[in-house]
């Protein structure tokens, strides 16, 4: 752990999102929609993550006036019979946004399946239609942790226009997006993957640094200018102080997390550490997660037609 003490404003996701599920809430019941928005989330199998997940996006949607429910689907569904499920769905008139829960069992081709999900019900912004839209700067639905990391970053009066941002990873549903996102924004976007050379210098040029790539603790402060903003997005479950990368071990709250409750969620950024260099910093928990579960209802009450006020 960085002897050095900390100087970077938090970003407070957690607030930033109850301030959306609010104007969310808000505009829902103003709209008086009959049937209300209604999201359908399918869940495949049990992994534990996504149910946990799933409980917190439904219980959110409710508190926002939308009629949300999960359809619980055993791992060994078959493909056929999946994407009836998803047809299904496409066709209930009461139904304005579907989620298909990430990442599916074995077995199910994940781009076959978010495919047929009807594009004006696809609130998590996967649909190749949208995809395509996002890219030509005419969003419908933007998907959802790259549209919070934006709200959280407008949040805080962050200027983007003209700045250097860097991305790191490259997945479909952060990396791509958030990097197209920023540059609809005027940023300079530099976008790093696992084949990247030399990413920490790279990464030293970023006035906004976003880090999405599912490795615990990645980012130290070599990574970063000082003064930046530093989004993070990673969530790594730590469960011992062994499956741990030896320069987190040394902090004492993971230490002292680990010992007391055998487990800790870290970011890809090593908090403690670049907390002493950045400008701006996500915690996690309470970062971007809280935000991609109010991104949701908000594309589920933008499907739904409800009119959604300007921030
Ligand atoms: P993903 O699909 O596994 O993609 C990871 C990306 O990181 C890939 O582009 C990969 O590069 C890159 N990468 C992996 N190791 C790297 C390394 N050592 N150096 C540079 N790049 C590396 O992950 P994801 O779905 O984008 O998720 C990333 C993290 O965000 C995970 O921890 C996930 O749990 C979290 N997440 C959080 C939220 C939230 O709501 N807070 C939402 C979604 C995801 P290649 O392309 O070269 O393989």
């Amino acid at each position: 752990m960085s002897s050095l003490a900390s100087t970077a404003v938090v970003l407070d996701g957690t607030a930033v999102a109850r301030v959306v599920r609010q104007r969310v809430a808000e505009a829902t019941a103003a709209a008086r929609r009959d049937p209300p928005p209604g999201l359908r989330v399918l869940l495949v199998g049990d992994n534990p993550a996504s149910l946990s997940y799933v409980g917190a996006k439904t219980r959110a949607a409710l508190e926002a006036g939308i009629r949300a429910e999960t359809v619980r689907l055993p791992a060994e569904i078959a493909p056929e019979a999946l994407l009836s499920e998803v047809e299904r769905a496409n066709s209930d008139a009461t139904i304005h946004g579907i989620l298909i829960q990430l990442p599916l069992p074995p077995g199910h081709v994940q781009s076959r399946v978010l495919d047929a999900v009807d594009p004006g019900k696809d609130v998590d912004g996967f649909h190749p239609e949208n995809v395509g839209l996002l890219h030509q700067g005419r969003p419908r639905f933007v998907p959802c942790t790259p549209a919070g990391i934006l709200e959280l970053l407008d949040a805080y009066e962050i200027p983007l226009s003209g700045r250097r941002a860097v991305v790191l990873g490259r997945s479909d549903i952060v990396g791509k997006p958030v990097a197209a996102l920023l540059t609809a924004r005027d940023a300079t976007v530099t976008v790093c993957h696992s084949k990247t050379k030399d990413i920490a210098s790279i990464c030293r040029e970023a006035d906004v640094l976003i880090a999405a790539i599912g490795k615990p603790g990645f980012v130290t402060r070599e990574f970063v200018r000082p003064g930046a903003a530093v989004v993070d997005v990673g969530i790594n479950r730590l469960e011992s102080l062994e499956s741990a990368p030896a320069h987190l071990r040394r902090s004492e709250r993971i230490r002292k997390a680990l010992e007391e409750k055998g487990r800790i969620l870290v970011g890809d950024v090593d908090y403690d550490d670049v907390s002493t260099v950045a400008g701006w910093l996500t915690p996690v928990p309470g970062g971007v997660g809280p935000l991609t579960v109010a991104m949701l209802l908000q594309n589920t009450a933008k499907a739904a037609g409800v009119p959604l006020q300007k921030k």
